[in-house]
């Protein structure tokens, strides 16, 4: 199935021109790179890179607004994030354009993604009343001891490009009211959202009184991170991408003793036992291994199904992804657009025939759509595969909606099967037998970041810490007490007796 004609490229300029406009961005055109669409696959705008010079300005500026935005009280700080918050609102269909524009998520998806950067606004803003730290039992009479936290300093952040916006959204508005500063280089694919995005928060500076550099925005490719990666003045890197992309940035913060929080690639999946709600399971499954194109960290990508309901469960499946509408991501009809890249669709039928060639079998999916209508984009059809193994290319991460399907018997070996891949993200079960499920949530269950029950392994909420384990990297960000990696502590002991007791009964003197 079909939606209706893509729109051209010329449309596509023009919304988004229009957008920009509406949002006061003034897009600084150049030929070091360009803005495109994966819905067309074609150039928007050709744009300036940040220079070297740009760069060390950014980084130099983030510093020195620093040293006052330190001591700004944190609620004040939190004001920003607040006027951030309602600029997003007022603005969230021009955003949420911009998003399908370069990324390609459909309507409901990128109208999604901002309201995920409303709410860690509306979240940052209370964490600002909350950065608490504890008070703790001293040994020693007449003495308090106490834990304090402190800004950090300048936040690097990097980000990918299938959450252009919302990532950054987590890093920015924690770190904000955290008494830090921000420089961001976003995906150089998606760098038309970074400049709206950099553009209201710089109204939000202005009406707040706050100094404009406390955010600033470097565009460009990946020389232009590595450069906020080696800086030793960049306190924290928050880096999201591939795992690819963290073995090379991780190494290098941790060289000059910088701190790194790394969100890297999922291997994702779901283990459907035989008491699961078929109905609930197609559902979540369907949503997470082919929503946003399987371009979602969180995307499903395999699954592991109890060989009882196996035939079942994968009938429905097959049915279900036959009629999943592929298409232009501005119809509100389409529920999958475009890969990012030809690059991108090259990597998905790649792992496809070696799949294929291990005995895996296709059973739905994975044929090119609309080469004629735009044979520079790179439209597919979402595919289940059914594998008796967990192979090599199984346990890759694959950024694509590429599910493959294993069969288990017994819980152990689905657990086994689970965690015997080298990423830690996003898990989930789907059982209605509460044993299996504690057991799933358990030391001994699933061992990612992220486990669930009863619905799919993506779409989190941002008032839960989020990240994964292994190869993903270990850090955490949005809710929860993800703030802290913003912050430094120190553990305070203050002795408001007139006796030197030293800790421990240790005698000197
Ligand atoms: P990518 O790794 O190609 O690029 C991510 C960012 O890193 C870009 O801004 C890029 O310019 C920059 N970069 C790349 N190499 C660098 C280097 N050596 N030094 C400094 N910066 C560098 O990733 P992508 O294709 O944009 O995004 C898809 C990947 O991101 C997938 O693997 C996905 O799972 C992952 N991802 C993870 C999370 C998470 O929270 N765990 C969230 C979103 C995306």
């Amino acid at each position: 199935m079909s939606s209706t004609a893509l729109p051209t490229t010329e449309d596509l300029r023009a919304r988004a021109r229009a957008g920009l406009a509406r949002l006061d961005v003034t897009v600084e055109e150049g030929s070091d790179f360009a803005a495109r669409s994966p819905i067309t696959g074609e150039d928007l705008f050709g744009l300036r890179a940040a220079t070297a010079a740009d760069t060390e300005k950014a980084i130099a500026d983030a510093r020195a607004a620093f040293l006052t935005w330190r001591t700004t009280p944190a609620p004040r700080r939190g004001e920003l994030v607040r006027r951030l918050g309602e600029l997003l609102r007022d603005h969230k269909n021009d955003l949420a354009d911009l998003i399908t524009i370069e990324a390609g998520k459909i309507r409901s998806e990128a109208l999604g993604e901002v309201q995920e950067m409303i709410d860690i606004c509306d979240f940052a803003v209370g964490l600002s009343r909350q950065l608490y730290g504890r008070t703790i039992a001293s040994e020693r009479p007449g003495h308090r001891l106490a834990e304090t936290w402190h800004p950090l300093g300048v936040v690097g952040v990097i980000s990918a490009f299938n959450f252009p916006a919302a990532v950054w959204s987590w890093n920015t508005a924690v770190a904000l009211v955290c008494g830090d500063t921000v420089v961001w280089k976003p995906s150089e694919l998606t760098s038309l959202i970074a400049l709206a995005c950099d553009r209201l928060l710089a109204r939000a500076a202005e009406e707040v009184g706050a100094p404009r550099e406390v955010h600033r925005l470097l565009l460009g490719d990946r020389g232009v991170g590595e450069a906020l990666v080696d800086d030793p003045r960049v306190a924290l890197v928050s880096a999201t991408g591939s795992t690819r992309m963290g073995r090379e940035v991780g190494p290098r913060v941790a060289a000059r003793f910088g701190r790194s929080l790394l969100e890297l690639g999922g291997n994702n999946a779901a283990v459907v036992a035989p008491s699961a709600d078929l109905d609930l399971a197609v559902q979540g499954i369907v949503f997470a291994a082919a929503g946003t194109a399987g371009q979602r960290c969180t995307t499903l990508r395999r699954l592991i199904v109890h060989r009882d309901i196996a035939d079942t469960l994968l009938a429905r499946l097959t049915a279900a992804y036959q009629k999943l509408p592929i298409g232009d991501p501005f119809d509100e009809t389409t529920l999958v657009g475009p890969l990012i890249s030809p690059r991108a669709l090259a990597t998905m039928q790649d792992a496809l025939t070696r799949v294929q060639a291990e005995g895996g079998k296709i059973l739905a999916g994975g044929n090119r759509r609309l080469t004629d209508e735009a044979p520079r984009a790179s439209y597919v059809e979402p595919v289940l595969v059914r594998v008796d193994e967990q192979t090599e290319v199984v346990r890759e991460e694959t950024f694509a909606p590429l599910l493959y399907v294993l069969t288990y018997d017994t819980l152990d070996e689905a657990i086994a099967l689970h965690n015997d891949v080298p990423q830690g993200l996003s898990s989930s079960i789907f059982t209605r037998d509460q044993q299996e499920a504690e057991l799933f949530l358990s030391a001994e269950g699933s061992d990612c970041g992220i486990a669930n029950v009863n619905i799919g392994t993506s779409g989190a909420e941002i008032g839960g810490a989020f990240g994964g384990e292994k190869e993903t990297g270990g850090g955490r960000e949005s809710g929860s007490d993800a703030w802290r990696a913003y912050m430094r502590s120190a553990t305070n002991t203050i002795n408001y007796s007139s006796r030197l007791a030293l800790a421990q009964n240790v005698s000197f003197l």
